[in-house]
């Protein structure tokens, strides 16, 4: 016996007598056979009192159930090892014995040295087997804990494991795909005669280092791509392969970023060079353009003493001079294709100059819709043949960075979505430009046309530095990668959406410039002045509005037709004391403005008011309900408005309550 404390048995055996001696036996053998169950209902409640090591069981026993059936029931039960001692050995019994996978079959009589050995040999494997069922548990639970996704093979190269995080990854359940045949499991973008890193591990019999491949998901059709790498599973003992194991995890995000670092090298590198080019093309540039003026200056002056040759020669010497002259028209003409080769050549310079040079830390704040409106004036003559130009620019709270470089970006969407029309169709096509506020609170400035539109490998490399699609002379390819730069130094984004004969939009946003606090002098929670309090009031009716406001004078009034508007005001740093708005609008109504103040400025929300029309939106006059903030019922008398003004405002007033 391996421990010094006795194993237990317990005895099933209805014959008392038999039973008794076997239980000497037992105890002379040096066990503990604790008791004797003659029955297979005393079986199983003697095992429930003390669970045994073992059973030594009579397959003849009393009752409904024999011996097999019993030892089904105390397996399931107490998970106990069985040895079957019996008179009876025939084949159909043997047989029904075989299926509750007993550990001996012992056939009475039965020696003692017989006994023992079996009974040692049954505690030992079982003991094995709990130990193997144990490390078996251990390890599937930390496979199945650890984030990388593991699949294991066996040599069909049929799924043998899979954790949680394959689950996840192949989207093939562990129940389906436990057995199946691993290519079916994960579905991976391979070449045709490809196969996956786990079966050539199998093949080979050796590791198979890190590669990538596009994995798709079977359940969302998602393709993500997996960094894997694969293994033989090798029997230690035998060195016999009994399968593969492939390890692999998503890296799709991991590559994005890697490929946008890149790409910012690749920028940041072409930066530096066209800084060092543009400066060596700078000074030849100025050497060309300066000799071609006096050139000019110098050939103005010949034409002149030419001409007054001309004049005094008379008749005679009039063919000499008249050969100057037109010689002085040739030389003229040449220098003039000259001069505006050299200002091309300066404005590319200058782009590229603009390019590369680094981001400003100049930072005033400005208002976007004037910048916009600025560069659509620069650039009303390009759309004059080619289209419409329209605009909707709602209010939007003040951008920090340079304002002529946001204008500059302004200026070259507009110019590429007037090159994207060709000229003499206006009435067909349409260029609108917005501005507005998104639902994050960013600035946006949308250029939207009805142009070529283009798709593919052009919106791939579209901000890449001189990549253009179009004729030499008509773009350097500098235009999204300059505007590019100069968006992100204002902490914003730009992007394309395009198609090949579909128009394009280009949407910028920009963050709102944080509020400014002169110092010294904290933005206000300055309490208004009595009788004049800073009112905003919100309503989409526009005769209602002009109404409330003109009946809330002599206070600082501020009248808008929407809650996008009050929200513009307010993040561009305007404050009230008071702010009435209606309850039913469009778009955004007053209980989304509340929520959205609420998040940013408690303490503006805390002074709305809200106005209803006496509509009954259970949603709506819950949210009254609930909220501490007053509200009024059209139609609304002055004198209620400017009591209530008092009391949000100072404090007094003597109507607490709110308006039915
Ligand atoms: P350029 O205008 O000098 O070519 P850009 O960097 O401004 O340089 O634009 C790069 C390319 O992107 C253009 O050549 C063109 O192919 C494409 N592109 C940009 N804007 C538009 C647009 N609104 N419609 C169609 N294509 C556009």
């Amino acid at each position: 016996m391996v421990s010094d404390v006795p194993s237990s048995i317990l005895i099933v055996e209805d014959e008392r007598i038999v039973a008794l001696d076997l239980q000497q036996t037992l105890g002379e053998l040096g066990y503990d056979a604790f008791a004797i169950a003659s029955s297979s209902e005393d079986a199983v409640s003697r095992a429930g009192e003390r669970r045994p090591d073992l059973v030594l069981m009579d397959i003849r026993i009393r009752g409904s159930r024999d011996g097999i059936d019993t030892a089904e029931m105390l397996k399931a039960q107490f998970d106990v090892p069985i040895v079957y001692l019996t008179a009876h050995a025939d084949d159909r019994t043997l047989d029904r014995a075989k299926h509750t996978e007993p550990h001996a079959y012992l056939i009475k009589p039965v020696k003692a040295a017989e006994l023992r050995s079996a009974l040692e040999v049954s505690l030992h494997k079982h003991r094995a087997e709990v130990q193997l069922r144990e490390r078996e548990r251990w390890f599937s639970t930390t496979l199945g804990s650890i984030a990388d996704a593991v699949v294991a093979v066996d040599t069909s190269g049929r799924v043998a494991f899979m954790n949680a995080a394959a689950e996840a990854l192949t989207g093939v359940p562990v129940a389906f795909a436990t057995g199946a045949p691993v290519d079916q499991v994960l579905t991976l973008d391979l070449a045709p005669e490809g196969e996956s890193a786990v079966l050539t591990a199998l093949r080979l019999g050796q590791v198979v280092h890190l590669t990538e491949a596009v994995l798709r998901n079977q359940r969302s059709g998602a393709e993500r791509v997996i960094a894997d790498s694969a293994a033989p599973v090798v029997d230690p003992s035998t060195n016999r392969v009994l399968g593969a194991v492939m390890v692999f995890r998503d890296v799709t995000d991991e590559l994005h970023l890697r490929r946008q670092l890149e790409r910012a090298d690749r920028l940041a590198s072409l930066g530096t060079m066209a800084a060092g080019f543009a400066h060596e093309i700078n000074n030849p540039l100025t050497v060309i353009m300066g000799n071609a003026e006096y050139v000019g200056e110098e050939l103005t002056s010949l034409r002149f003493a030419a001409s007054a040759a001309d004049g005094a020669d008379g008749a005679d010497g009039a063919d000499g001079a008249y050969d100057l002259l037109a010689h002085c028209d040739t030389i003229s003409a040449a220098l003039n294709d000259l001069t505006s080769a050299a200002s091309r050549i300066q404005r590319i310079v200058s782009d590229v100059r603009t390019f590369a040079r680094p981001v400003t830390q100049a930072r005033e704040r400005f208002d976007v819709v004037k910048c916009v409106e600025w560069a659509m004036r620069a650039t009303a003559h390009e759309f004059r043949t080619r289209a419409r130009l329209s605009k909707s620019l709602d209010p939007v709270p003040m951008v920090a960075g340079e304002e002529a470089r946001l204008g500059q970006v302004v200026i070259n969407l507009l110019i590429n979505a007037a090159q994207a029309i060709r000229p003499g169709h206006s009435g067909e096509h349409q260029v609108a430009v917005a501005t507005r506020l998104d639902a994050d609170g960013q600035v946006v400035i949308e250029v939207r046309d009805t142009g070529a539109g283009f798709g593919g490998d052009a919106l791939e490399h579209a901000f890449e530095p001189f990549f253009t699609t179009k004729p030499v002379g008509e773009g350097t390819g500098l235009g999204l990668s300059i505007s590019h730069g100069i968006i992100e130094s204002f902490g914003g984004t730009i992007a394309i959406q395009s198609a090949p004969g579909q128009g394009t939009v280009v949407t910028v946003r920009l963050p709102p410039a944080v509020e400014q606090q002169a110092e010294g002098a904290p933005v206000r929670e300055r309490r208004p002045a009595p009788g004049r309090a800073r009112v905003l009031v919100v309503d989409d009716e526009s005769v209602l509005l002009g109404v409330l406001v003109r009946m809330l004078h002599p206070h600082e009034v501020t009248g808008v037709a929407s809650a996008r508007e009050a929200l513009a005001l307010v993040a561009a740093g305007h404050r009230f004391d008071v702010i009435f708005t209606d309850v039913m609008m469009p778009d955004i109504d007053g209980v989304e403005l509340y929520s959205r103040l609420h998040l940013q400025h408690p303490d503006l929300a805390a002074r709305m008011v809200f106005i209803s029309g006496g509509t009954s939106n259970p949603a709506t006059d819950g949210f009254l309900q609930t909220v501490p903030n007053l509200s009024l019922s059209k139609p609304i008398q002055s004198r209620r408005l400017h009591e209530v003004v008092r009391q949000v405002v100072w404090g007094d007033g003597t109507d607490q309550g709110r308006d039915a």
